[in-house]
C-alpha cells in the first residue's frame, strides 16, 4: 500500500514528523499485513492547522457546493469499492463477501442518506410564523476531530465525514490503529473527489497519542467519537478544558425480547444476528430473553444455530464468520467465556478455544450460554465476540425490567406478532433504537444510544445537526 506510512494533510500525502512504525496484523493469519506510522503532536498540530485554515473558506461555501462535493465523493467511493472490501477484510477479518456486501455498502448507504438530508435541510429560515422577522441560520461548528473504531470502519467513518462535509466543517480523521487500512484507502478516495486542500485530513495514531491530542486541542471545536465507553469517558475529560462539543457513540448490551407469540424463525434469526461480524457490533442482540413457555425450545434452536454457523478465514468467500479483530480481543472473549462457565451459566454450544481445524488466527467458537442470570458478568459486560446469553422471562413487566437493567441503552429488539404489545413494550425500553421483528431502519434514521451508550445521534438530518451551530438573529426584516 503506497501511502501506508503517510498521513493526508492539507491535500497532500506527507511523511510523519517522526517515524513510529506500527504493525497491522491480519487476524485470520496472525501475520503482519502492513506497517503504518503512528502520528504524534507535530502531526496532529499540522493537520488541525490545515483544517483551521481551510475552514475560513469551506465554512462559508454554499450548501450546493458541499452537496456537489458529496456527490463526487460517492462516485469516487463506488469506484474503489473492491479495494475497500479487501482492506477491511485484511485489517479486521470480515469475510470477503460480508466485507463487500455489508461493510463497504454501509458507507454508500450513509453517504447517500447524507446527500438526501443535506438537500432537504433548511439552512436558513424564519424562526416561526409569529416571529417571521427573527432568522435562524445553521452554520458549521468549525474544525471537527473524528475518532473511529475498527469493527465497522467505513460505516463509522462515513457517518462522521459525510455530515461534517455537508455542514461545512473541516476535519481531522483518526481511524482505529488496529484497522487503519480502510482509512488510508478512504483518504485516497477523498483525494480523488477533489475537495479543497485542508478540508479533510487524516492522521493515523493511537488513543493516548493522536486521539487524546485531538480531544484536548484548543483549535478543535467538536469531537465525534465512536468506540468504547472507556475511551468516551477519557475523551470527554480531555475535551472539558476547551468546552468543545463531544458527540459519543459507545457500547451496548442489547436485549432481544422473544415473546411466546413470536414467529417461528425469531430465535435462529436472533442468534445469527448476535454472531454476525463475529459478534463485533455495538448494537448486537447479545441478551436473548425468551418467554418461559418457549424457553427450552429456544435454547435448543439457538444452540443448533451456533453449531451450524461456520467460522473461517476472511479471504474465503461464503457466509461464514471470520476471526475477531486481535489477540487482545481474542483473550478478552476467552476469559469471559470461562467466566460464564465459572459463574454457573449452562454452556449449550461452543465454548473456550478455537473451532476445530483452525489452529492459527483469532477464531472464536460461536457460543451459547443458557440460564444466564442478571448477576453474571456475561449478562452485564459487552463481550464483543460471538457469544449469546439466553434467559427466561415470566411476562411483559419482567422482560422490560431485565432489558433496561444495564448501564447501556443502544438497541433493543422485540419479537412478537401482537402489535399492541409491541408498541407498549417499545415505549418502555430505554434505548435509542428498538428493532422489532427484524424490520430494518430507514435511511437517515437516528443511530445512537441512551445512558452510557452515548449522547449523540448519527445518520441523516440527525447526524448533520451534530456538526451544526444554530444562530438566532433578531430584526432580520
Ligand atoms: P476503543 O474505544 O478502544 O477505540 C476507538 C477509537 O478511539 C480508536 O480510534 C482509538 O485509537 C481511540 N481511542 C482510544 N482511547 C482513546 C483516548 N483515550 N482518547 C482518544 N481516542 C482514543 O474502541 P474499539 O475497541 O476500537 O471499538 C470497540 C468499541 O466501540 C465497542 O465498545 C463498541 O461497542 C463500540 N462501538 C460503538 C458504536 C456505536 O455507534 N455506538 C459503533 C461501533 C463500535
Amino acid at each position: 500500500m503506497d501511502n501506508a506510512k503517510n498521513f493526508y494533510i492539507d491535500g497532500k500525502w506527507v511523511a510523519p514528523a517522526k517515524a513510529r512504525d506500527f504493525d497491522v496484523i491480519d487476524p485470520s493469519t496472525e501475520e503482519v499485513a502492513e506497517v503504518i506510522s503512528l502520528g504524534d503532536q507535530a502531526d496532529t498540530d499540522a493537520a488541525v492547522a490545515a483544517a483551521k485554515r481551510a475552514f475560513q473558506t469551506w465554512g462559508w461555501t454554499d450548501p450546493a457546493e458541499r452537496i456537489a462535493a458529496l456527490e463526487r465523493l460517492l462516485k469516487a467511493y463506488e469506484a474503489r469499492a473492491e479495494d475497500m472490501a479487501q482492506a477491511i477484510s485484511t485489517e479486521m477479518g470480515a469475510p470477503i463477501d460480508w466485507s463487500r456486501e455489508q461493510q463497504v455498502t454501509s458507507g454508500t448507504w450513509h453517504l447517500k442518506g447524507m446527500i438526501r438530508a443535506a438537500k432537504a435541510m433548511e439552512w436558513d429560515r424564519p424562526f416561526s410564523d409569529r416571529n417571521a422577522d427573527e432568522r435562524l441560520i445553521y452554520e458549521p461548528i468549525g474544525v471537527a476531530a473524528l475518532i473511529t473504531p475498527w469493527n465497522w470502519p467505513m460505516n463509522q467513518i462515513m457517518l462522521k465525514v459525510a455530515p461534517a462535509l455537508a455542514a461545512g466543517c473541516t476535519m481531522v480523521l483518526k481511524p482505529s490503529e488496529i484497522a487503519p487500512l480502510s482509512g488510508i484507502v478512504f483518504a485516497e478516495i477523498v483525494d480523488a473527489a477533489d475537495l479543497p486542500s485542508g478540508v479533510f485530513n487524516m492522521v493515523n495514531g493511537d488513543g493516548p497519542g493522536v486521539g487524546s491530542q485531538l480531544s484536548a486541542h484548543p483549535d478543535v471545536d467538536v469531537v465525534s467519537f465512536t468506540g468504547s465507553t472507556r475511551a468516551g469517558r477519557l475523551i470527554s475529560i480531555a475535551a472539558a478544558d476547551t468546552i468543545k462539543r463531544v458527540s459519543l457513540e459507545l457500547g451496548g448490551k442489547g436485549a432481544n425480547l422473544i415473546f411466546a407469540d413470536a414467529d417461528e424463525k425469531a430465535v435462529a434469526r436472533g442468534a445469527n444476528r448476535c454472531f454476525n461480524n463475529s459478534g463485533q457490533s455495538c448494537n448486537a442482540p447479545t441478551r436473548m430473553m425468551v418467554e418461559r413457555s418457549r424457553y427450552a425450545e429456544a435454547v435448543e434452536i439457538a444452540a443448533k444455530a451456533a453449531e451450524a454457523r461456520a467460522v473461517g478465514p476472511a479471504s474465503e468467500t461464503g457466509g461464514h464468520i471470520g476471526p475477531v479483530v486481535s489477540e487482545t480481543q481474542y483473550e478478552k472473549i476467552q476469559a469471559l467465556i470461562q467466566k460464564g462457565i465459572d459463574e454457573g451459566a449452562r454452556l449449550v454450544a461452543g465454548g473456550p478455544g478455537r473451532p476445530q481445524g483452525l489452529n492459527r488466527g483469532y477464531f472464536v467458537r460461536p457460543t451459547v450460554f443458557a440460564d444466564v442470570t442478571p448477576d453474571m458478568t456475561i449478562y452485564r459486560e459487552e463481550i464483543f465476540g460471538p457469544v449469546l446469553s439466553i434467559l427466561p422471562f415470566e411476562g411483559e413487566e419482567h422482560a422490560i425490567e431485565m432489558a433496561n437493567d444495564t448501564p447501556y441503552g443502544l438497541t433493543n429488539y422485540i419479537q412478537t406478532t401482537d402489535q399492541e404489545k409491541l408498541r407498549r413494550v417499545a415505549r418502555r425500553l430505554r434505548s435509542g433504537m428498538v428493532e422489532t421483528n427484524s424490520k430494518g431502519f430507514a435511511q437517515g434514521s437516528p443511530f445512537g444510544g441512551y445512558k452510557q451508550s452515548g449522547n449523540g445521534r448519527e445518520g441523516g438530518s440527525f447526524g448533520l445537526h451534530e456538526f451544526l451551530e444554530v444562530k438566532a438573529v433578531s430584526g432580520w426584516g
